[in-house]
């Protein structure tokens, strides 16, 4: 049956204007005056927004780190971010040393299909250079794994700069977006155990470990191998005002460079490793929180337009027994937090309920962004004609108390618990499918499918 969204107020990454929106077998077919025909099933929006479907293009879903598995499942983690108001995710499919690359996407596919409640794509992460790696990618690329995620620290992940400069060229030529998770390795291995061994092992001490100058440098290192190479960059969790003004000096140059941060760097400080007893813990995810004025830093940057998206790295570990793991020694407590199903009411009620971001970069940074950066526009990231019609209705006026037992990501803690918010999704729709109905999920394991995401080659 033909979907029509009534009485709303419709919202793009450049206007507002009030329109019925229709959808006809999972697409938009029309956004105009009085669409509404007998027959046709009626969304009365009335009060609302209607926003397209938020695009959250960092997560890590059932992610393993040694013998531990972040705890959301492709079933789990989606059907949070369908509460939230997000209709699509990008997560990552991750050789092991010495697997083929196919072999990590057909696993990863196995995880995720049947399973996702929304649409999802999969970046290629990266963790070698060898011909087989080299060989597969220009066919990945075409089957829709257009974007590419390489690592400059962890075990398992980091990459050597000759090799990066390689991968870098074969993203230029293929035409996908590389995303950077750029901290100098010998940075942080020095901060880490110069601290260990003066004793202070608590998670108080986390940032330090981590300074900004070891995200700039990562940054910057990368960004010059692109210069050389070319290849368009999108720097990932940009957590400070240090990193920013690397991302400035690049794009001065001209180069093609996306930024991304994510609402724990806007809402959140290093105050928090100051928790009583091991509670810092909670808030242990890398980059690390930083000061006051880095987060002052990140909202100017949000509101000048210097950042097309912001996504949330969701990564939950419950704390109880996982985050337990570091109770003696900081750098074991598994890194990561969660945030799928918070990110679009905590960016609009502290941006657009504060004033400091328009409706309009709302849905730029949540949507239109990360889908032009990723292969996805116009297919999604936009309300109009064509486009699929994942849509969510938002209720500006709806107040509700952040709480991990209310919230559906399935983690034992949220690191916003208490917060108060103002606006929510109210229905959330998937290709005309609900997904969300006034606040309650709908959806369905394997409602989702596997997006398969355009590239522009050289
Ligand atoms: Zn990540």
């Amino acid at each position: 049956m033909d979907l029509v969204v009534v009485n709303g107020l419709v919202v793009t990454a450049d206007a507002q204007f009030k329109a019925d929106v229709l959808c006809r077998q999972g697409r938009i077919s029309a956004i105009g005056d009085n669409l509404f025909r007998q027959g046709m099933e009626k969304i009365d929006a009335a009060g609302c927004y209607v926003l397209p479907g938020g695009i959250d293009a960092h997560v890590h879903l059932q992610m393993p780190v040694g013998d531990l598995v972040s705890t959301d499942d492709f079933g789990s983690g989606t059907a949070a971010a369908a509460c939230g108001g997000t209709t699509t995710i990008v997560d990552f499919a991750t050789p092991e040393r010495g697997q083929a690359l196919e072999e990590a996407v057909r696993l990863r596919r196995a995880e995720a299909d049947g399973q996702a409640a929304i649409d999802y794509g999969l970046h290629l992460a990266l963790v070698d250079d060898s011909e087989e790696t080299l060989a597969a990618l220009p066919g990945l690329v075409r089957a829709g794994y257009s974007s590419f995620k390489i690592y400059t620290v962890y075990d398992g992940l980091y990459l050597e700069d000759p090799a990066i400069l390689r991968l870098l060229q074969v993203a230029a030529e293929q035409g996908v977006t590389v995303l950077v998770h750029g901290e100098n390795r010998a940075i942080v291995d020095y901060c880490t155990q110069r601290l260990l061994q003066a004793g202070h092992s608590a998670p108080r001490y986390h940032p330090q470990a981590r300074p900004a100058a070891a995200e700039a440098e990562g940054a910057a290192r990368v960004m010059a191998l692109a210069q050389v190479t070319g290849a368009t960059l999108c720097i990932a969790h940009v957590s400070c005002e240090q990193v920013l003004e690397e991302v400035r000096r690049a794009r001065a140059r001209g180069q093609a460079v996306h930024a991304e941060t994510c609402p724990h760097y806007l809402l959140l400080t290093q105050e928090e490793y100051e928790r009583p007893g091991f509670e810092g813990a909670k808030y242990v995810l890398t980059p690390p929180l930083r000061s006051e004025v880095d987060r002052e830093a990140l909202w100017q940057a949000l509101a000048a337009g210097e950042f097309q998206q912001v996504s949330t790295d969701h990564c939950p570990w419950n704390y109880a027994a996982q985050k337990e793991r570091g109770r003696e020694n900081f750098a074991l407590i598994p890194n990561g937090a969660a945030g799928i199903e918070t990110r679009l009411p905590l960016l609009w009620s502290e941006g657009v309920g504060r004033g400091r971001l328009s409706p309009e970069q709302f849905v730029q940074l949540t949507a239109s962004g990360p889908a032009r950066a990723f292969g996805l526009y116009p297919r999604k990231g936009v309300l109009a004609p064509g486009a699929d019609a994942d849509i969510v209705v938002w209720d500006p006026h709806r107040r509700l108390t952040l709480r991990a037992a209310d919230l559906h990501q399935r983690v034992d803690y949220c690191p916003y618990e208490g917060w108060p918010v103002q606006g929510y999704p109210r229905d959330v729709f998937l290709r005309g499918r609900p997904l969300v109905r006034g606040g309650q999920f709908v959806g369905e394991p394997g409602g989702g499918r596997f997006v398969e995401r355009s590239s522009q080659p050289a």
